[in-house]
């Protein structure tokens, strides 16, 4: 499959991308997750995403086109991907348009995760992360078997720069200016699948659904 998953910080798109990677073998493709590998290796793109990252900003349109130009050329993706935060403005999507015409590449659909403002307030101040290999957990409904160690590998579950209380609020006000028009632009292009993401069961069911029919 090949999807691109749109929702607000906290909407679930991490959580549903793994579930639908392992079912059929296709890749979670997440810019945060490969902006927050490069600022904890100090890379010089880490170096430049750092600033507005803390600050619940978004990084620049040509530095994630230059991060996501490459990733879409790596082997891994022929099984096919599912983009997780990414495209987050409309340049980026026209962006990733010509990119993916220029490759040859068809999406599926874009998939909009759709939550209330209070369920994602409560499931970002509650969020735990792995530092290692990016696990999510919830100190309150899927803590870690032991405090603060991720039970897949072992490395430190922290809660994340960008998920304080100041953080959050900028960043769901970025979400609401810059990505939500995204539903639009994609609905617009006849490939949006819009679905009540409370659970993410409904949420896998629904995209197994729509890609079976
Ligand atoms: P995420 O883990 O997807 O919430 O991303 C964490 C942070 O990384 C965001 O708040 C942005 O600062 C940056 N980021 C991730 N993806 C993008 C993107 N597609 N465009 C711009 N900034 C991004």
């Amino acid at each position: 499959m090949r999807l691109i998953l749109l929702g607000a910080p906290g909407a679930g798109k991490g959580t549903v991308a793994k579930r639908l990677t392992a079912i059929d073998g296709s890749v979670q493709i997440s810019t945060g997750d490969i902006l927050r590998a490069a600022v904890k290796a100090g890379t010089e793109l880490g170096k430049k995403a750092e600033a507005a990252m803390k600050a619940g900003e978004l990084v620049s349109d040509d530095l994630i086109m230059g991060i996501m130009g490459e990733r879409l050329l790596e082997a891994d993706c022929k099984n096919g991907f599912l983009l997780d935060g990414f495209p987050r403005t409309i340049p980026q999507a026209e962006a990733l348009k010509g990119l993916l015409a220029k490759l040859g590449i068809e999406l599926d659909f874009a998939v909009n995760l759709d939550v209330p403002r209070d369920v994602i307030l409560d499931r970002l101040t509650t969020r735990r992360t792995c530092v290692e290999c990016g696990a999510i957990y919830n100190v309150k409904s899927n803590p870690p078997k032991v405090e603060g160690k991720c039970d897949a590998c072992g490395g430190a579950v922290v809660q994340r720069d960008d998920e304080t209380e100041e953080a959050i609020s900028k960043r769901l006000d970025v979400f609401n200016a810059q990505t939500s028009p995204l539903v639009d632009f994609y609905g617009k292009e006849g490939m949006l699948l819009n679905v009540n993401a409370t659970s993410s069961d409904a949420v896998v069911e629904a995209i197994q659904g729509k890609l079976a029919s």
